[in-house]
């Protein structure tokens, strides 16, 4: 079953919304296959967003990420990476659908709530970032 990594950022964890979260991605037929509660470092986030680096935004993404728990999970299910990041909506809030996890939670393109995968390739190299191989049901 394809698989993603989902970051419930440090503005919707802190604003409790991680249950709501959840439940947008549940009721839409996806299995939470791994989840955690955790504080991203400086190097996990170089990590996790390296091909950011060095963009006008990356300090202040850094600082953001790295001020608060942060929720990381790993959803499955037909299409998951496709799925989610259309149920999360547009990075900038402004622009995201209604319904949408950053229309509803969201304040402004850093504080965008949520992170997932956006390719086969991106869930590969992200996954083992957050999680090791006994930690993911699948
Ligand atoms: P997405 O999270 O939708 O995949 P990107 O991969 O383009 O978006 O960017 C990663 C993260 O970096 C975004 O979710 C957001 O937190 C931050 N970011 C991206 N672009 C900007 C920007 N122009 N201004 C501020 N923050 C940004
Ligand atoms: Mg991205």
């Amino acid at each position: 079953m394809e698989k993603t990594l989902v970051l419930i950022k440090p503005d919707a964890f802190g604003k409790n919304h991680a249950g709501d979260i959840l439940k947008i991605y549940e009721d839409a037929g996806f299995k939470i296959i791994a989840a955690k509660v955790m504080r991203m470092t400086a190097e996990l986030a170089a990590k996790h967003y390296v091909e950011h680096i060095g963009r006008p935004y990356y300090p202040a993404l850094v600082e953001f990420m790295t001020s608060a728990p942060i929720m990381a999970l790993v959803l499955s299910g037909d299409d998951v990476i496709k799925k989610v990041r259309e149920l999360n909506g547009a990075t900038n809030p402004a622009e995201a659908a209604e319904g949408t996890v950053r229309k509803l939670y969201a304040a402004d393109k850093t504080k965008n709530a949520v992170h997932a995968s956006d390719s086969e390739a991106s869930a590969a190299r992200e996954i083992p970032i957050f999680f090791s191989a006994c930690e993911i049901f699948d």
